[in-house]
């Protein structure tokens, strides 16, 4: 009875299906929840969601349970069908439907989807950011509102569900290891990943700065004239985009690729210019021109775009160092693109470590450290990497996990940078020790740093 459940079983029970609802949980929302359910004569049982509930044709699931329940073996052993939310949308869409443009990836999907819906609304089409964003995939695809094309966001537990799912082009930005507890392995987790180019029409975009990414391409089984389109921050070989001089040009969708490129888009049009976030307009710019898209469009919808909060937000200048949050810095894939994007810097890092190893991402940010800031219940897992990789780096570590702390890292990294310095929260960790989520805790950050703003200005 979740953001998916609940939408899933009243779109079934509109269709006309039987529908039963299971929930492992029977507290007074779900109890709430289940009321409204039962008045529109939906069967609700909570408490028990380990058995099929009897003449079950068909399993719809939420998308964050693992696929070891023992619900889903007895589904698999009466051999009943298991579809996810995505699956359930694309089932439903109407004859004629907007094609999808997908993207999935570790990190940057949410950045990506948005950049790529600005791009097609410059183009003059009507478009929607959907997915775990905004929009839900079922209203876009059973509600009123017509759309050209949509841009949809899919997490690797949405792909592991949707096996029919055949988009008309898909990229996959990079792949790290992430939520392995859930897929068991990281080559169960790529290989679900890799399902978004199954089927795919026009163009499977792979990231050529990660190879994993173009395995996936190599294996996946594609519609006849599909193509494999690489992004690369570097200069473009034929069938790619890339960076030339400060220029984001097409060397793909062009007529002659061995000898023409298209230029899309300045460096500086793209927010923020960072090289992460340069490699996400790449890919969403790709998969814009493989719709069909014209450049100018691609330069104006990057133009267009506001980057969501808490993703590398310059909070504010405070006597000549710039204070930016990254709190969506939750895991250290996206921890190292956002410290690989300035130099020098106060890093304010700790949080939940969920299993991560910090030895790499602070060997290759040890260079660029001004000094460190550490909260949070597991810090010194960061602090024992810097301790072997950047002994010489200042770290203050501030024992606190009270959601206090935030005012006073921000106090302390102001006292240790210099101008020209940028004070980067990026935490590499859950938030969830300290705060609510990511999003109160990037708030936090720019309350702090608004009260130093105030007092030094
Ligand atoms: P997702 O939807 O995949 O979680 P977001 O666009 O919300 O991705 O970005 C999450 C975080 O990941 C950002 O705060 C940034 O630190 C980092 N990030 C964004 N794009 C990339 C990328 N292409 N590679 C690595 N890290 C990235």
């Amino acid at each position: 009875m979740g953001v998916s459940g609940l939408p899933a079983a009243r779109a079934l029970h509109g269709l006309g299906a039987e529908v039963t609802v299971v929930n492992e949980g029977a507290d007074e929302r779900a109890r709430a929840q289940a009321a409204e359910l039962t008045a529109l004569g939906i069967t609700v049982r909570l408490g028990d969601a380990t058995t099929l509930p009897e003449g079950t044709e068909l399993v719809v699931t939420a998308p964050g349970w693992r696929p070891d329940k023992p619900l889903f073996l007895a589904a698999a052993e009466a051999e009943v069908p298991v579809w996810g939310d995505v699956e359930l949308a694309w089932r439903l869409r109407r004859p004629g439907a907007a094609p999808w443009l997908a993207v999935t990836g570790t990190n940057g999907k949410t950045t990506t989807v948005r950049m790529l819906a600005s791009i097609l609304r410059a183009a003059g089409l009507r478009t929607e950011a959907v997915g775990n964003i905004g929009v839900s995939l079922l209203d876009a695809v059973l509600g009123d509102e017509e759309y050209d094309v949509l841009a949809v966001e899919l997490s690797s537990y949405q792909l592991h569900w949707a096996p029919s799912l055949r988009v008309h082009s898909a990229a996959v930005l990079n792949l790290a290891p992430d939520h392995l507890d859930w897929h068991g392995s990281m080559a169960a987790y790529a290989a679900d990943k890799g399902r978004v180019y199954e089927g795919n029409t026009v163009a499977c975009v792979y990231n050529a700065a990660d190879p994993a990414t173009e395995e996936l391409v190599r294996a996946a089984d594609v519609e006849e004239g599909c193509r494999a389109i690489g992004f690369t921050l570097g200069t473009p070989g034929p069938s790619q985009l890339g960076v030339v001089d400060g220029i984001l040009v097409d060397r793909a969708f062009v007529a002659d690729r061995q000898k023409q490129a298209q230029e899309l888009a300045e460096i500086g049009d793209v927010n923020p210019p960072a090289p992460h976030n340069i490699a996400n307009a790449l890919a969403a710019a790709a998969l814009a021109r493989a719709y069909g898209v014209a450049p100018a469009a691609v330069r104006d919808g990057l133009r267009a775009f506001r980057p969501d909060p808490h993703r590398i937000e310059k909070v504010a200048d405070v006597a000549g160092v710039a204070y930016v949050d990254d709190s969506k810095a939750t895991n250290t894939h996206a921890t190292e693109a956002s410290l690989a994007a300035y130099d020098p810097i106060v890093w304010i890092a700790g949080g939940l470590a969920k299993g991560a190893s910090f030895d790499d991402l602070v060997g290759g940010a040890a260079k660029r450290l001004r000094a460190v800031v550490l909260i949070g219940a597991e810090r010194a897992l960061i602090a024992e990497a810097l301790a072997r990789h950047a002994p010489e780096v200042p770290v203050v570590d501030l024992d606190r996990t009270d959601t206090g702390a935030m005012s006073a890292a921000v106090r302390e990294a102001a006292r240790l940078a210099r101008p020209g310095d940028t004070v980067l929260l990026a935490p590499a960790c859950a938030s969830m020790d300290m705060f609510a989520n990511y999003n109160k805790r990037g708030e936090a950050f720019a309350d702090a740093v608004r009260e130093l703003a105030a007092e030094s200005g």
